[in-house]
C-alpha cells in the first residue's frame, strides 16, 4: 500500500494529519506519523495515522534529516509531509537533497491531480500569486505545509492503528551547550487565541515591551510582529507573521502600526476578529480589518493596559 508520511513536530501537526488522510483516502494510500520524540500514540490514530514511528534520539535538524532518509529508503512513502517550523524548514531541504527529490517550502494547499501527483500550492512573486507544483519524476514528493493556511479536514481516526520504535542513525552532529529562554515563552503564535502584532510603526523595543505587559493581561494572547519590525531589530524573527514567517489563524488578531504589505496578509487574514490600529487611514491593512482604528497605537495600548488593570471582576 502507498504511504503518505506526516512528520509531527510539539503539540501540533492533528489539522496536517487530517489532511494527509483525506489525500490518502483518495489516492488508495495510508497516512503515516513520523514522531520526533514523544507523542501519545492514540492522538495521532485519532487524527487518521495508520502507523506511528516515534523516533528517538534525533535532537538537531541533521539527525531528523538523517532519521527520516533512514526512514523513507525503508518505506518508501509517496509524499513526506512536514510542518512549516524553523527547525523542519532546515532539516526538510537536508533530506530532500540527501534522498535527491525535490522539496516545496511553505505550501498553503495540497490536492491530487488527476493523475495522483500532490499538488503542492503556495504563494509566489512575493504573496501576489499561487503557484501550483507539481514533483513529477521523483520520489518521494515532499512539501513543508503551513499548517494554520489548511483548511481544516475532517479526521478519519484509525482503531487498529500500529507503532514502531525507531532510533536515530546517527549521534547529533551538533551538541547542546547552553539553551536561552526564547521571547515568546509558553504560548506559541500557533497556539495562540489572541496576537497582539506589533509593526514598524511600534518605532522601538520599549513599544514592543508594552505589547508584551498587554499580552501578559490577556489569557491566550502572545505577541507577533511584522517583518519590517524584526528587520528593525525591534522584535525577534520567531515573532514574524506572514509569508516567510508563521501562517496563523487565532480567534483575535490586533496589528499595531502594521501598513498591510501583501506578505503580512497572506499569514493572519484568515484570524477570526481583525482589529487594525494605524495613524494612516489609506493602510492597506484596514481593508483586511473588521475594526479600523486611526490613532497612533500608544494610545490604543495604552487605553487597553488602563482597561484591563482596573477591570479584576475576571
Ligand atoms: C519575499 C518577501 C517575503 C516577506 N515576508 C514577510 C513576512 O513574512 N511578514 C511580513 O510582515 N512582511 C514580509 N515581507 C515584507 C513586507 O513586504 C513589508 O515590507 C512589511 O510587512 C512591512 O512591515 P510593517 O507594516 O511593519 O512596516 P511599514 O510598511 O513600514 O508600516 C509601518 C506602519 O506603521 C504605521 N505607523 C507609524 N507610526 C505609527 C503609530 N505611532 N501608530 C500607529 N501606526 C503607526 C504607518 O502608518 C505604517 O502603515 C516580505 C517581503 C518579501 C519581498
Amino acid at each position: 500500500m502507498k504511504k503518505i508520511f506526516v512528520v509531527l513536530e510539539g503539540e501540533t501537526g492533528e489539522r496536517l494529519l487530517a489532511a494527509a488522510g483525506a489525500l490518502a483516502e483518495s489516492l488508495g494510500a495510508a497516512a503515516e506519523a513520523v514522531v520526533f520524540g514523544e507523542r501519545d500514540p492514540a492522538r495521532c490514530f485519532a487524527a487518521g495515522a495508520r502507523h506511528v514511528y516515534l523516533v528517538a534520539g534525533a535532537e538537531d535538524e541533521m539527525a531528523k534529516a538523517l532519521s527520516l532518509r533512514a526512514l523513507v529508503l525503508r518505506e518508501k512513502p509517496e509524499i513526506v509531509l512536514l510542518p512549516s517550523t524553523l527547525e523542519f524548514r532546515t532539516a526538510a531541504p537536508m533530506a530532500a537533497a540527501m534522498l535527491e527529490t525535490g522539496l516545496t517550502a511553505d505550501c498553503t494547499g495540497l490536492s491530487l491531480t488527476d493523475d495522483g501527483l500532490l499538488r503542492q500550492t503556495r504563494p509566489a512573486l512575493g504573496g501576489s500569486v499561487s503557484a501550483d507544483i507539481l514533483c513529477a519524476a521523483a520520489r518521494p514528493q515532499m512539501a513543508t505545509v503551513q499548517e494554520n493556511a489548511l483548511p481544516p479536514a475532517v479526521p478519519r481516526p484509525v482503531r487498529d492503528g500500529t507503532v514502531s520504535r525507531e532510533t536515530c542513525p546517527a549521534a547529533p552532529a551538533i551538541r547542546l551547550l547552553s539553551a536561552l529562554p526564547r521571547e515568546n515563552r509558553g504560548l506559541s503564535l500557533r497556539e495562540a487565541k489572541v496576537i497582539l502584532s506589533g509593526g514598524k510603526g511600534v518605532g522601538s523595543r520599549e513599544g514592543f515591551e508594552k505589547l508584551r505587559k498587554l499580552a501578559e493581561r490577556i489569557p491566550g494572547a502572545v505577541v507577533g510582529a511584522s517583518r519590517g519590525a524584526v528587520s528593525a531589530n525591534l522584535a525577534p524573527y520567531e515573532c514574524q507573521v506572514g509569508l516567510t514567517g508563521e501562517f496563523v489563524r487565532p480567534p483575535l488578531y490586533i496589528a499595531f502600526g502594521i501598513s498591510g504589505a501583501v506578505q503580512h496578509l497572506v499569514g493572519m487574514r484568515n484570524s477570526g476578529t481583525i482589529i487594525a490600529v494605524n495613524t494612516d487611514k489609506d493602510a492597506p491593512i484596514f481593508d483586511y480589518s473588521d475594526v479600523a482604528i486611526v490613532a497612533p497605537w500608544e494610545s490604543v495600548a495604552e487605553e487597553l493596559l488602563l482597561a484591563l488593570q482596573t477591570d479584576t471582576s475576571c
